[in-house]
């Protein structure tokens, strides 16, 4: 085994595990294609380029975002630390002056002497992954936006026939915010096909969980007050690369809506099989929630991949009968995206199950977001640097957002889409429910960062 360590990618992820590695004392060479080649979303020569957004999202405790940079800093994340440094006023918020936090990353970098910066792109022009990660551990980070010669050598190396090229991905939210009341358990027909059986055992079926779907029905009324919403919401522009792809691969549920006032209800909002139990008759139409983890704490709403402004999702989605009070655990998006199947590949340490010199780290392992890419380098960093020092690996607690992500990436999953921080992903409390959400949130993540404080990591 080669005494040093190849990250692929200089973003968000790469620059993370790389700094965690040579900070322990391990070479690493770090492979970053720019400025000879540059994705169609990026532009600036440094490292650790932000690409869109300059915000980090909140800095408080009682937000998923605000706990995971928390548990970062505490673990000396080199990418939050900077973040800090560079900040601008943005008030809750983390935000930097992108272009100051990707030059202090970059320095930073230049001046640790265990990294050597190799500016190539793998795949191409005759360095194939292939050959640089043989007896080499090597972490592979490059980014929603992987370029297409490394694209199909993971291919091969992960033995998968694609990779997800796109995000079409509905919105998620929280199962304990959804309105029980007028929503029910139930899959299509069979719950219909109980019904006609007998009215009694119908009605105890419903009452048992067959957690697989949550239905909201809605009346004519309601449904036509949602379409007309639905159809002038305000919607995200697209990048000009983005456009192409996106709209043949799948069709957001606001352009399927402006076809016609009925298209929905023949389509993802159809009612067949379904029979109000508040009614005892077919609704109008129909929308179904899917359980999206094995703990059933969040559901996603099926047929709902959107281009509505993350506002615009919450005051129309909010408007289907059920939803009045829903919290949003990720809106839904359209982007390119390139993604591992996860659930099937890897490990909680980022690590590639059947090859277990490769890792992968940041958005291609289907974790999203600036903070949440950060989060998978430095798990993957500090594995990375344990296995060849052959030590012990190690797995975050799941009671942390950063074990959370990383347990959530890599339990299976058929219907695998990228997730975000959010607190669905996190175990419960133990005893009583807490209803007040600010504090119930506070709890959790004083537990959180007490396992963390726990948690015996050498830096
Ligand atoms: C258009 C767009 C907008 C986004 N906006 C936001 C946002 O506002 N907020 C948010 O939280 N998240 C956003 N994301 C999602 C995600 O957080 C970012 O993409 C984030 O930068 C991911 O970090 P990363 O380290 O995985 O990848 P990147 O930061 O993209 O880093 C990958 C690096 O690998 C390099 N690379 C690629 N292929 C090769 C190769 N073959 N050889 C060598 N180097 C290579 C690239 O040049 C790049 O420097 C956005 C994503 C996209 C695509």
């Amino acid at each position: 085994m080669n005494n040093y360590i190849n990250v692929i990618g200089g973003g968000l992820a790469g620059a993370e595990a790389a700094y965690q590695i040579a900070k322990r004392g391990i070479k690493v060479k770090l492979y970053e294609m720019k400025p000879r080649k540059f994705s169609p979303a990026h532009s600036n020569k440094n490292l650790a380029e932000i690409v869109c957004s300059n915000s980090f999202k909140s800095n408080l405790h009682t937000n998923a975002c605000g706990l995971l940079k928390e548990e970062l800093r505490l673990l000396d994340s080199l990418l939050i630390r900077i973040a800090d440094e560079t900040a601008v006023p943005a008030g809750q918020a983390l935000a930097v002056d992108r272009e100051v936090f990707s030059e202090r990353v970059t320095q930073e970098l230049e001046k640790m002497e265990n990294i050597e910066i190799i500016h190539e792109e793998v795949g191409e022009n005759d360095i194939s992954l292939k050959q640089i990660c043989e007896d080499t551990i090597t972490i592979i980070a490059t980014g929603p936006l992987t370029s297409d010669g490394l694209s199909k050598e993971i291919l091969q190396i992960t033995g998968e026939s694609n990779l997800h090229f796109y995000d079409a991905a509905a919105p998620i939210i929280l199962k304990d915010s959804i309105n029980m009341n007028i929503a029910f358990y139930g899959n299509r027909y069979e719950q219909e096909r109980a019904r006609d059986e007998d009215i009694e055992e119908w009605k105890n079926k419903l009452q048992e969980k067959d957690t697989s779907y949550i239905n909201l029905p809605m009346n004519k009324e309601e449904y036509e007050k949602f379409w007309t919403e639905l159809v002038n919401a305000e919607v995200v522009e697209l990048h000009q690369f983005e456009k192409k792809e996106i709209f043949e691969g799948c069709m957001p549920v606001e352009i399927m809506a402006k076809r016609g006032i009925d298209t929905l209800r023949y389509g993802p909002l159809k009612p067949m099989g379904f029979t109000d139990p508040r009614t005892g008759y077919r609704p109008y139409a129909l929308v179904q929630l899917r359980q999206d983890n094995k703990d059933a704490t969040i559901y996603n709403i099926v047929g709902f991949q959107t281009n509505l402004k993350f506002g615009e999702q919450k005051r129309v989605f909010s408007i289907i009968p059920g939803l009045e009070n829903a919290e949003f655990v990720k809106y839904g998006v359209m982007h390119r995206n390139t993604f591992i199947n996860s659930t099937k590949l890897l490990d909680n340490t980022y690590r590639v199950k059947k090859n277990t010199n490769i890792y992968f780290a940041g958005q291609i392992t289907g974790v999203e977001g600036y903070v949440e890419s950060i989060s998978s380098g430095l798990v993957a960093g500090i594995n990375a640097y344990n296995q060849l020092e052959g030590k012990e690996k190690i797995e975050i607690s799941e009671y942390t957002m950063i074990g959370a992500l990383a347990k959530y990436i890599s339990t299976p999953n058929e219907k695998f889409q990228p997730m975000n921080a959010n607190y669905g992903i996190l175990p419960e409390l133990e005893g009583k429910k807490i209803a007040d959400k600010k504090i119930k949130y506070g709890k959790i993540s004083d537990r959180a960062i007490q396992e963390i404080k726990n948690m015996k990591i050498a830096q």
